[in-house]
């Protein structure tokens, strides 16, 4: 018989943390914690798999699942000594959904669950706090008819306000149980009115249907589009919690809190979180209270007046810091942990890896490292290289002219500035029309999760440092100030004021969630500093990596940055790229139109010592890496004048007839440019542009080798060829022009000539083009388009259906087709080093840069990745992480 329920507490716990995939992250750590003996109020979790079986048995439960969880309650039951229902001494559940991973404010709880009129009243003479027991009814009704039920939570807090009004009362703390027991019966009209049937008074009717609700929210949209963004695949289903309930707000000797074992923000080892007195859990997190620092030390750096916990309830802090270090130490991780203080007794109620800034994952994997808790392999492998441009973003130049508005909490680092929305939709609009925007909310919401994502930075007027807003914004690295308190948003009518000065929607402001600052207009901002952290987990990544990493550039500019990122050589300069620059493009017009090879070359001739000089440049920044120069590729389209006076323009540089120049223009019109006369294709045509190209770059490595004696050593690489034939041609070309320039100087330089293979039949005809070429160098962005016969220009209109239909998993353009275009790759890699062992082999296309494609090139064997220069830190960083994870 399958096993649906694992129960946790007392000495009955069944499950423990490598249970995650079937006991959902939260419900295998209780396990674990109850393993180790800490406080854990018992309970019991249903298995994710329970999940998939009642989406692909529409909606319903495995035969034996109830008699599992009633064997799971009576567990509970005798742990607690009390009884589900009861009249005496009534055992209260909450209920909680808990995935595999973590996704913040995905589904809703519900507390104090069990409760009727009958047990109501047991809890009140239990507790000896009638208002409490009341209180806790209402907050269950309310919770349990917005979650499980479906309405508007909305109305029950209109009863509530009407309520207060009428009898003069301002806050809910004025309430007495007669006032709670008067709302809680009006809270059941309104279901009944609602509804037409009674609120469910059977605690086991209450929890089937907050089990059930567990289930159905894992499909509710936000849900769906968490894991979308997340990667996170539909099938993995979501566990149920089920725990015995305990009160952080029965008195003030109770609290509920939440912590990290160290910093979130900056990674410092210190401990750091807030609690409430006499609070029930979701208050904290909720941002409506403002909680209070749990060590003193933080307290007195907040300059607070709320006592911390460390102060308040000495000897609860001292167990609860045993706890936190035992756990830490216990998963060498840092923790999140949520905890409860019910009458002087500390209760754990979760605890997972905690999220935290880039900056903070560095310090804590190189902290870490030097405790001796992990391994330098571990320290690399904790670096979400995919995440590490969080580290990358620009904060704000020093000495910049600021207009501070306010200050709130740094909650999210990096600077960001744009535009003032109040909506998450308008957010995704503007992004959309091409505005960088700020998205400014209250406090925000799961709901606002795609608005967060098209926004460059959040800003909150309300919560703390572990509000939604601050926590999700840190997942998504993305600037963001939280609960910047003198910010009033009138969402309705677009605006907001700060210290009486007013915005609408669309006026600039900048954030700076490093600093709390919130600031008018636009500001000037510097790119980061990555030095300390950053570089000790790169140089361990570089001792890691088998790959050698490169870059893809052509400019001085990202020559210079990529050399700053760590970038080990150029993989792939673009020469037309360069044919854009002023008014080269003139020049470029002049070639492709020309009609005769004479007034081509006279083009050609006006273009060397443009690229000459290009050429040049970059092997001074280089020095002695390698350097791989692609020969023209792109179709011949990207050159050609398209206006009335861009024909013009060229015609008066080639005194011939705009007239004549159109037709000409309009023959070499292509209806599938990307097929068309490009690559080898075009020097083959006119290998003129070839030995242009060869004589500037062989003329830039001499000059550069006399003048700084540096051994310059240029790779020629021949673009898009298909055939050998076509390699030989173009190679024979460079040959002959390296010759012309070596006796022409006496310059003795060294050089390479080699190839993409970005064709399928290049691929396979691997074994023969190694024959002609001294390294290859796969296109897979070509290699993807001609593979899949994917139109790498118009792949946009439908991937995105592919995507959501699950025909692809991801976008093949940014993450190589392991299976058809990684086995292209394979097979030429395979082919051609069987001709020529010591070949060099890398890669240039877009997957140079991603985590997932590197992972890939590693596994098959290539010598190096090349990517843009911002990626080259990514790339080293996912190198070494497919190199542990690839060997192991
Ligand atoms: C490729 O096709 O993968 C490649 C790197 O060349 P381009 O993107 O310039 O076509
Ligand atoms: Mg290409």
């Amino acid at each position: 018989m399958t096993k649906w329920v694992y129960v946790f507490g007392g000495d009955k716990t069944e499950g423990d943390a490598s249970m995650r995939n079937l006991l959902g992250g939260k419900g295998a750590n209780l396990a674990e914690m109850a393993l180790l003996g800490l406080p854990v109020p018992p309970g019991f979790s249903i298995t994710t798999q329970v999940c998939t079986h009642y989406y692909s048995s529409g909606q319903t439960y495995p035969d034996t699942l109830q008699g599992q969880v009633l064997s799971a309650v009576q567990a509970v039951e005798e742990i607690t000594g009390k009884v589900f229902g009861d009249a005496e001494n009534p055992l209260l559940l909450s209920v909680r959904s808990g995935a595999r991973v973590s996704m913040p404010g995905m589904m809703d709880t519900v507390l104090n669950l069990g409760l009727n009129d009958t047990t109501v009243e047991a809890l009140a003479r239990k507790s000896g706090d009638e208002r409490f027991a009341y209180d806790s009814y209402r907050r269950f009704i309310q919770m349990y008819c917005d979650v499980v039920m479906g309405l508007d939570v909305g109305e029950f807090e209109d009863i509530l306000e009407d309520y207060k009004e009428e009898h003069d009362h301002v806050l809910d703390t004025d309430l007495s149980a007669d006032d709670w027991k008067a709302i809680v019966a009006s809270y059941k009209e309104l279901v009944e009115e609602e509804l037409e049937e009674p609120f469910p008074s059977d605690p086991y009717e209450q929890l089937w249907g907050a089990v059930g609700a567990v289930f159905k929210s894992w499909m509710v949209p936000r849900a769906r589009t968490y894991r979308k963004l997340h990667d996170i695949p539909e099938d993995w289903g979501t566990a149920v919690n089920v725990q015995a309930m305990v009160f952080g707000n029965m008195g003030e000797d109770c609290a509920t809190g939440v912590a990290f074992t160290r910093n979130p923000s900056n990674g410092e080892k210190s401990l750091y979180g807030e609690f409430l007195v006499n609070a029930q859990g979701e208050d904290v997190v909720a941002g409506i209270r403002t909680p209070q620092d749990i060590t003193e030390a933080a307290r007195e750096a907040a300059n607070s007046d709320k006592p911390s916990l460390e102060r308040l309830m000495p000897p609860i802090f001292d167990e609860f810091v045993a706890v936190c270090d035992k756990l830490e130490g216990h998963f060498r991780e840092m923790q999140d942990l949520e905890f409860t203080v019910e009458r002087g007794k500390l209760w754990m109620l979760q605890t997972r890896t905690g999220k935290r800034t880039m900056k903070a994952a560095l310090k804590i994997a190189v902290d870490m490292e030097a405790e001796g808790l992990i391994s330098k392999e571990e320290a690399v492998s904790r670096i979400d290289p995919a995440a590490l441009d969080q580290l990358l973003h620009p904060t704000i130049a020093p000495g910049a002219e600021l207009d501070v508005l306010t200050t709130g909490l740094p909650a999210s680092p990096g600077a960001a500035s744009g535009a003032v929305v109040f909506t998450a939709d308008d957010a995704e609009t503007e992004k959309a029309n091409g505005e960088k925007v700020v998205l400014v909310r209250i406090e925000t919401s799961p709901e606002d999760i795609h608005g967060m994502h098209a926004a460059e930075g959040i800003l909150t007027a309300r919560g703390g440092m572990t509000s939604h807003a601050a926590v999700v914004a840190r997942g998504m690295g993305k600037p963001c100030v939280a609960g910047a308190g003198s910010v009033r948003v009138d969402t309705l009518r677009g605006t907001m004021s700060i210290e009486g000065r007013s915005f609408k929607k669309g006026d600039i402001i900048t954030i700076d969630g490093g600093s709390g600052q919130v600031i008018a207009g636009q500001v000037a901002m510097q790119q980061p500093d990555i030095s300390g952290d950053f570089q000790k987990i790169m140089q361990w990544a570089d001792e890691l990596r088998r790959l050698q990493v490169r870059t893809n550039a052509e400019t001085p500019a990202d020559v210079k940055a990529a050399l700053g990122f760590g970038a080990e050589g150029i993989g792939l300069c673009r020469t037309e790229h360069m044919f854009f620059e002023g008014d080269r493009i003139i020049a470029v017009r002049e070639m492709i139109l020309a009609d005769t090879e004479n007034d081509r070359r006279a083009a050609l001739a006006k273009l060397l010592p443009m690229q000459r000089k290009d050429f040049t440049e970059i092997f001074e920044l280089m020095g002695e890496l390698p350097v791989t120069i692609r020969l023209l590729d792109p179709p011949l389209h990207e050159f050609l004048p398209k206006t009335d006076a861009e024909i013009a323009e060229v015609a008066a540089v080639m005194k011939v007839d705009p007239e004549d120049l159109r037709e000409r223009a309009m023959e070499l019109h292509e209806f599938n440019p990307m097929l068309g006369n490009r690559g080898c294709r075009l020097l083959v045509s006119f290998p003129e542009i070839a030995e242009m190209q060869a004589r500037a770059i062989f003329e830039a490595a001499a000059d550069v080798i006399k003048r700084t004696g540096t051994p310059v050593l240029p790779e020629v690489m021949v673009p898009l060829v298909g055939m050998k034939k076509e390699l030989d041609i173009v190679r024979d070309i460079v040959v002959r022009t390296a010759d012309a320039v070596r006796s022409e100087t006496g310059v003795a330089f060294d050089y390479t000539v080699g190839t993409m293979i970005e064709l399928p039949r290049a691929a396979l005809r691997a074994e023969e083009i190694a024959g002609s070429a001294q390294f290859f160098s796969f296109g897979t962005n070509d290699l993807t388009q001609t593979t899949y016969g994917i139109s790498r220009d118009d792949a946009a209109s439908f991937l995105g259906r592919y995507q959501e239909k699950g025909l692809m998993e991801k976008d093949p353009f940014v993450s190589i087709d392991e299976d058809g275009v990684g086995e292209l790759v394979r097979i030429g890699f395979e082919r051609g080093r069987s001709i020529n062992p010591a070949m060099k082999i890398g890669i240039c296309g877009e997957h140079g840069g991603d985590p997932a494609s590197i992972s890939f090139c590693d596994k098959v064997g290539l010598d190096y990745v090349s990517c843009s220069p911002f990626r080259v830190p990514v790339a080293r960083l996912a190198a070494a992480q497919a190199t542990i994870k690839n060997r192991s």
